[in-house]
């Protein structure tokens, strides 16, 4: 299929609708994007690679870091995951806070804010290092040495981060984070710091569409199994209160970011990652998702 051709109809067709979104300005490093910036890039696992646009231009991936975060606790680390963390879909913002209080301090689902800080004060416990732990495992799966985190957004983020840190608190308040909060705050906002661009998230997500290895290296990071329950946690939690927009008009597991990113994962196939910098009120890229639910639409490319 010629997708460097449909990339650019979409592309031109999207460029006549209004872009109603509204880069993130909560966090101020984020609001100095160019709004017009926009990229492509699809690689299959066969390794072919397609792309359009601002593709090779990093871009702050946000929580789409938080499926390293998950896929790391749950790969090499045997703890309570599943007693700290749940697997529903939330149906609240990204940043909610009023689910915690009925669910004593349990994050819904480690794909919210709340439920990744749980995800980070686990790392905290069990690695020696997590910081260079989480950029050893990026590289990893994308294969590039050069991922980092990018200190001004971390900081940026943890100059205004006041809704984190009341998180953070309540699930200590009720047990649920072991470790100084200050240390598990520093993973999270450097976590959610990293730079990527298209290509990049694109290949380190391949893994997910080929039953838990890296096509490219052979290395197995999750077993068929855990790979089926990572790709239907993306599923079903990966946009926050619009996961059901998602799977309805897009069909495929996914995650977004605040950055704009969003990379949608087609098993046995490919992984896609679209980047449009201003989001809708969910907080999802609003070209992103339009982009997205075209695709699908036209490759008639999707899970169902
Ligand atoms: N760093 C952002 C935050 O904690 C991540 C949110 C997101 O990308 N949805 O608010």
């Amino acid at each position: 299929m010629d997708y460097n051709k449909i990339f650019e109809d979409i592309y031109t067709e999207l460029s006549k609708i209004d872009n109603k979104g509204v880069v993130a300005e909560y966090i101020p490093e984020l609001s100095k994007i160019d709004p017009n910036k926009f990229g492509v890039q699809l690689t299959t696992v066969e390794g072919d690679k397609f792309a359009f646009g601002d593709w090779d231009e990093r871009f702050s991936i946000q929580s789409i870091a938080k499926v390293f975060s998950y896929v790391l606790a749950y790969s090499l680390i045997k703890s309570d995951l599943w007693d700290r963390v749940g697997v529903e879909p939330s149906g609240t913002a990204f940043n909610s806070l009023v689910q915690l209080e009925s669910d004593k301090g349990i994050p819904r689902n480690p794909f919210i804010n709340a439920g990744a800080i749980v995800v980070c004060d686990i790392l905290v416990s069990e690695l020696e290092k997590p910081k260079e732990d989480i950029l050893t495992f990026i590289r990893e799966l994308s294969g590039i040495n050069s991922i980092n985190f990018n200190s001004r957004v971390a900081e940026s983020e943890r100059s205004t981060g006041f809704t984190n840190m009341a998180l953070v608190n309540f699930m200590k308040s009720f047990g649920n984070i072991h470790n100084d909060i200050e240390e598990v705050m520093d993973l999270y906002f450097n976590l959610c710091s990293i730079e990527m661009n298209c290509m990049e998230v694109s290949k380190s997500f391949l893994f997910l569409a080929n039953n838990g290895v890296v096509p490219y290296s052979g290395k197995s990071i999750l077993s068929p199994s855990r790979t089926k329950r990572a790709n239907a946690l993306m599923q079903s939690c990966g946009f926050y209160d619009e996961s059901g927009q998602f799977t309805f008009k897009v069909g495929l597991p996914g995650k977004s970011g605040v950055g704009g990113g969003i990379v949608a994962v087609h098993p046995q196939r490919y992984c896609i990652t679209v980047w449009s910098p201003p989001l809708n009120p969910k907080g999802n890229s609003y070209k992103g998702m339009l982009f997205l639910e075209e695709f699908t639409t036209r490759t008639e490319l999707s899970i169902f």
